[in-house]
């Protein structure tokens, strides 16, 4: 995720890009970079840090160029750092290239370009990019059109997402842009056009965009547009004129960037799940690379973060138990740093935080280090201070989150967990493997289950404008469908203010049900077979008591007895929590919006919490 800008015309191109990049910059932020063309080569710049430092680059104000391409970063592959920020070069300079999204199988096509004699600067995916368009290019023998042809070559060999802008010192009045499951739009001028990741970078330039469907390519000069399709088969485009005003687009049309976000998610999920799990291939974590003996070892795992974070790790636990056989312990890392706890080098520490930058987390962490415990990082930002912590670190793919209140991230990390415990049962042959494969078919089916589950929001939103005044909500569930009322239950106290409690379904009568009266909203959540009759029996007593009640479930249920029923897909109730969420991410949306309150900044609220 991150923010792309090109420009060809008769304008000096640098202040272009770099505004356009300003506006940009909360699609990614870590390093920002121009390519310009000037008079017979392809001048590079880039930094890493915020857009503005561009500025201080030496010579940045000297570029004349009237055509180039500009990348604001958000790492997925490589740390922050100059030589990992894009543009990137082919190792002749002719093609400068700028990339947002993952390149899957980077690894196999730089293995293939180093056995053909080109070497890498920078550990990026998008490396790759430009020496096989240089590889392709060189093989046609120069002939009509093998700028765009070696381009579209070397897509064809991309697997994962890539929206592309190319450079090449042998066509300096041309740009090709290319697209895959990232955006980009082409904003027409006069003799002059421009691209963007989105609209918003560009809107003050012009009002008139064609927008690039997935697997087109378009070939730009400052007079012509020529568009092809993924065969290279040239396409009309219909021009359309946007009237927007420039804050609604900077979230895509969205209201705010919470709601973004959550629709954001069947690619989240996706690109977390990216090149770690292929149909009939065993998972791929060679980057942690433990042995059945190192595993073997480990006598206990514990799971240690805060908030949002800390749910998904007691999302995950009953499927580390269930499919690894080892204890495992959840544990919020404020509490965990002071408790002294029992640990040592026979102990697995996982450490989970968004912005990687979560100073009790980070804390806990250095704490279980000294203990001789094995460390495992997941963090959603590249070469963020936990990573550099500890002993290992995979990452969520989620994209930048930018509302306080995490969603994509969230189920980003129970994805990421559940891959790594799939990758744990299959190195310590734990369970019988068709007990694996059947939840790595799950998986793979959860991005589309999850767009299912976003298709109709209309529903849910009713129930929310009607309890929208409440004073207390309460949220029911058994097994992994109470970790997912815990979540539930956080997020509408982040955003809506309304005091809300969630407690393991068959826990209510040993307490809380005495604060069941009439009236009063309950949420339950059904989605493990060998659960749903007991927690039924459950939402009987509270309905008895006069409870209104909201059900998300994926069961045969009597729908008669509930006030409303969302149903979503069914999956395998240990990955549930990925899909059952949405909903009450969406509940908890609307209930907010009804009572006008500022949904992406809750009040008390910081979304990276770097302070004890
Ligand atoms: N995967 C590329 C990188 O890590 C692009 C990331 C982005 O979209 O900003 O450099």
């Amino acid at each position: 995720m991150c923010g792309i800008v090109g420009y060809i015309g008769n304008k000096k191109a640098s202040p272009i890009l770099i505004d356009g990049l300003l506006k940009l910059e909360y699609r990614g932020y870590d390093s920002a970079g121009i390519s310009t063309m000037e008079n017979g080569f392809i001048s590079n710049m880039k930094d890493k840090g915020r857009v503005k430092n561009l500025y201080e680059i030496p010579g940045i104000d000297d570029l004349k160029g009237v055509v180039g391409i500009a990348h604001t970063r958000w790492a997925t592959h490589g740390k922050p750092a100059k030589e990992n920020s894009h543009p990137h070069m082919d190792n002749h300079n002719i093609f400068s290239v700028v990339h947002n999204g993952i390149i899957e199988n980077y690894q196999e096509l730089k293995e293939f370009l180093v056995q053909n004699g080109y070497h890498f600067l920078s550990q990026t995916d998008t490396e790759i990019i430009p020496n096989l368009i240089h590889y392709y290019y060189v093989k046609q023998d120069k002939c009509h059109d093998s700028l765009l042809k070696a381009v579209h070559l070397a897509c064809n060999d991309l697997k994962g997402s890539y929206a592309i802008e190319v450079l090449c010192k042998d066509a300096p009045d041309t740009l090709i842009v290319a697209r895959k499951d990232s955006p980009l739009v082409i904003g027409v001028g006069e003799d002059e056009n421009y691209v963007s990741s989105d609209i918003p970078a560009i809107l003050s330039y012009t009002k008139n965009f064609y927008l690039l469907n997935d697997g087109d390519f378009a070939k730009l000069s400052k007079h012509s547009i020529s568009f092809y399709d993924v065969n290279l088969a040239p396409i009309e485009k219909e021009l359309k004129s946007i009237e927007w005003d420039v804050s609604a687009c900077e979230k895509d049309g969205y209201e705010d960037f919470m709601l973004k976000e959550i629709y954001e998610q069947p690619k989240s999920v996706r690109e977390t799940i990216g090149s770690r799990l292929k149909k009939g291939e065993k998972v791929n974590f060679e980057d942690i690379g433990f042995t059945k003996e190192t595993l073997q070892h480990f006598h206990k795992i514990y799971l240690v973060a805060c908030g949002t974070a800390m749910h998904a790790g007691l999302a995950i636990k009953p499927m580390l138990e269930k499919l690894c056989h080892i204890d495992v312990i959840v544990d919020i890392a404020s509490e965990f740093r002071y408790r002294e706890p029992l640990i040592d080098d026979k102990t697995l520490c996982i450490y989970i935080s968004q912005s990687g930058e979560t100073a009790d987390t980070i804390a806990a962490l250095k704490l279980s280090k000294m203990k001789g415990a094995k460390t495992i990082a997941i963090s959603n930002v590249i070469g963020s201070s936990i990573t550099r912590e500890a002993d290992y670190t995979i990452y969520t793919h989620a994209g930048p989150e930018i509302a306080v209140a995490s969603t994509k991230a969230y189920t980003s990390q129970i994805t990421l967990l559940a891959l790594l415990c799939l990758y744990f049962a299959e190195v310590l042959e734990s369970v019988p493997y068709d007990v694996i494969n059947t939840i790595k078919e799950e998986l793979l089916l959860l991005p589309e289950k999850v767009s299912e589950v976003l298709k109709d929001s209309e529903q849910i939103k009713n129930f929310a404008n009607k309890v929208y005044e409440e004073k207390d909500i309460f949220f029911l569930g058994r097994g992994t469908d109470y970790t997912v009322s815990q979540e539930a239950s956080l997020k509408l106290k982040e955003i809506s203010y309304i005091h809300s409690e969630a407690y393991a379904a068959g826990e209510l009568k040993h307490g809380p049900i005495a604060l069941i009266e009439n009236g009063i909203t309950v949420v339950g959540i059904l989605t493990d077979p060998n659960l749903v009759e007991k927690s039924v029996s459950n939402l009987q007593e509270v309905i008895t008591r006069g409870a209104k009640t909201l059900i998300i479930t994926n069961q045969e249920i009597n729908q008669t007895n509930y006030d409303e029923v969302i149903t979503i897909p069914y999956t395998n109730p240990l990955i549930s929590p990925i899909l059952s969420i949405i909903p009450l991410q969406l509940f908890s949306y609307y209930i907010s919006k009804e009572k006008g309150l500022d949904v992406d900044k809750p009040r008390n609220l910081a979304k990276s919490v770097t302070v004890e």
